[in-house]
């Protein structure tokens, strides 16, 4: 089920994703988001309980502070663009217990290597 944030920690979550590897120091984000300390610990204690962030212990700027990772991950649909089964028209009898089984689909699988191999090339032009 969903996790139900508030305007606050929804900002507060946007704000860590743009920082997904190294998070943010609590009060950079403190910052950012207009609130007072006491107010962002707050958000902070919520975030970590929802499981969407980690709050990590780290010695900075000459003092002892929390830096805020987040958990979570951007979803996008780019990963699964072009792929065969949104528009497949055999969609309706393929899955799991259905006629067709997406396992045995060379359909499914020449788009995945064809996938791979364009990954590949683009990260050896890196
Ligand atoms: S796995 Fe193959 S048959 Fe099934 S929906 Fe995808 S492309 Fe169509």
């Amino acid at each position: 089920m969903p996790q139900k944030l508030t305007s606050l920690e929804e900002r507060a979550i946007r704000l860590l994703l743009k920082h997904q590897k190294k998070g943010l120091l609590q009060s950079e984000l403190w910052h950012k988001l207009g609130v007072t300390s006491r107010e962002g610990s707050r958000i902070a204690i919520k975030l970590e309980k929802k499981g969407m962030i980690k709050r990590v212990k780290e010695f900075a700027k000459d003092r002892w502070t929390r830096r805020l990772i987040p958990l979570i991950r951007e979803v996008t649909i780019e990963h699964i663009r072009g792929a065969p089964c949104l528009s497949c028209e055999y969609e309706h009898i393929c899955g799991k217990e259905g006629k067709i089984k997406p396992e045995n689909c060379t359909k499914l699988e020449n788009w995945v290597l064809e996938s791979y191999r364009s990954s590949s090339k683009k990260s050896s032009k890196k």
